[in-house]
Parts: structure tokens; sequence; C-alpha cells
């Protein structure tokens, strides 16, 4: 089945709603980084996370979602453009903690164990408007919860947000998806408190565990939501010699001004898909002479 995201409303409570299944995304994300366990789990919370966070809003812009810790997890990076194409990495890849219980193995797994202290940060870029960035501390790690947290407290939305994979006896990724229902102005927030009491603490992970059909998990939510649209999603990297090129104006210009000096080619390897470019002594120089322009 295709991973896909799927946008509906519950009219008579005023919630708006988006389920993604992420299955294929976070499998392909386990293959590109031969990613441990805990390590895919992590990052396919955040990826499906960021699905829902970018998908939901209909706004156009492109998200990225990402968690930066002093725990054994330091960094966890994911993004996603409005056509449904996601992306993410993690450092550590080879990170496998043994699940804390038997019932952790096939089910819901912890992560605030591996996550300790962290600043989770969103940014949000339209085409026409600057990006903006917004910043909170970790509530518990566990990715979901903390998204939720954002969401009320840095949007101001009241929300509810689960977000699982599920990995088979060998710790490869089995299902994977998430769920985001947010209040609109007049929305039943009984009615979305109970939602959330039915997603939290693994809730959501045993409808997956039977489900992962994004249609089927809406219909269980949410009986009488209607669907608005869907949107395939997919595991795709943006990366390409132009922009690799242009990352390097966040270089400092001393650093720059010594690779010119050098002028040597420098080689750049994608940390999404390990794609490789080489930047040529030309295209360092450009880049230099355009920053050193700006100035005067
Ligand atoms: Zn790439």
């Amino acid at each position: 089945m295709t991973d896909e995201f799927v946008r509906a409303l519950v009219v008579e409570s005023d919630l708006v709603v988006g389920v993604a299944t992420t299955t294929g995304v976070c499998a392909r994300a386990q293959r590109q980084h031969d990613l441990a366990a805990t390590s895919a789990v992590a990052l396919g919370r955040l990826m499906t996370g960021t699905v829902l966070t970018g998908l939901l809003p209909q706004s156009g812009a492109a998200v990225s979602l990402q968690i930066l810790t002093n725990g054994r997890i330091r960094q966890v990076f994911a993004d996603i453009t409005d056509s449904g194409h996601v992306r993410g990495y993690i450092r550590p890849p080879d990170l496998g903690i043994p699940p804390l219980s038997e019932t952790q193995r096939l089910g819901r797994r912890t992560l605030a164990h591996a996550m300790g202290d962290g600043i989770l940060s969103m940014i949000r870029t339209a085409d026409a408007d600057p990006c903006v960035q917004s910043s909170i501390e970790l509530l518990t790690g566990e990715i979901d919860e903390d998204l939720e947290d954002f969401f009320g407290r840095s949007d101001q939305v009241a929300s509810a947000v689960a977000l699982d994979v599920l990995l088979d006896a060998d710790d490869r990724v089995r299902v994977a998806g998430g769920v985001l229902v947010q209040a609109q102005p007049s929305a039943d927030l009984q009615r979305l408190e109970a939602t959330r009491a039915a997603i939290a603490d693994g809730g959501f992970a045993e409808m997956l565990a039977e489900t992962s059909d994004a249609r089927e998990l809406l219909r269980r939510l949410f009986a009488t939501a209607k669907e608005i649209d869907a949107t395939p999603l997919e595991w795709k990297c943006r990366c390409s010699q132009e922009r690799v090129v242009t990352s390097l104006r966040v270089i400092e210009v001393s650093e720059l001004a010594e690779m010119v000096a050098k002028g040597d080619e420098v080689e750049v390897t994608c940390d999404f898909c390990a794609a490789e470019y080489k930047v040529t002594p030309r295209e360092i120089e450009e880049v230099y002479t355009a920053i050193i322009k700006a100035q005067v």
C-alpha cells in the first residue's frame, strides 16, 4: 500500500484531522541510512510528524523539524515539500537500545530515555515569505508528545498528536503512521480530549498494528469525518549541484577566503541521500565574490 496523507473535517466537532501512513517512507529511510531500531523509530516518528505539520494547514509552505539533544540521540532532522516529498536523517544512525519490555518489542517503543534534554525547532518556508522558525524545549522526548506541546504553546492551537513506527522481530520497519487533530475556533474540546486519550500511550500504535490504511484509521478515530483531500507521500531528496553550491554561503567568509586561496576542489556528501558532489574552485570563488559584493 502506498503512503499517503488524508485531510478531513469532523464538522459537528469543528476539528480538522490529518492521518498519514508512512510505512514506505520510514522503511526507505531505514535502508538509506542503515538504521538500527531506536534510530529508525525516532527518525520515522519525526518524519511522520513533519508530514502532518507540513500538509495539514494547506499553507503551501515547506516545513522542516529538527530535534537537538544532549542524550544518545543527538540530532534528528526531517523536511517535506507541499507536494509530499519527505526526507530525513538522524545522528547517530546505529542506536539500537533494546526494548524496555517484551510488549514494546513489536509495539510502541519508548524514546524518552534516548533523548535527554533537547530542543524541538520548526521552520516553515513559503515561497513569498521569509522563513519562520520557532523552538521549544522537549517535554518528554517521545516526539509526538513534544509536537503536541509545540502546537499548544508555540502556535496556541489545541491539538492531539500520535506518531508511531512499529518494528518486526528483526527490528525492520513493519508499519508507520500518525495522526494530528487540531481544534478550530468553535471546536468541541471535550471530543479533542477524548481523542487524545484514545491515541495516547500506545493507543494509536494498537490501531496501526491492525490497519495501515489511512482512511480506515480515520474511520476508527472519527466515524463521521469528511475527507477533504489526499496527498501521496514519497521519500525524495531535492539535492542538486546548484543547492550544494548555494549552501556554501553559510560558511564564514574568512573560511571561504581560505578555500579560494587553496584552490582545491571540495567534496560534499548529501546528509539525506549520500549523493556526492564536487564543487570546483571556480564555483567557490563565485560564491565568495558574491558575498563580498553584497557586503559593499
Ligand atoms: Zn540528497
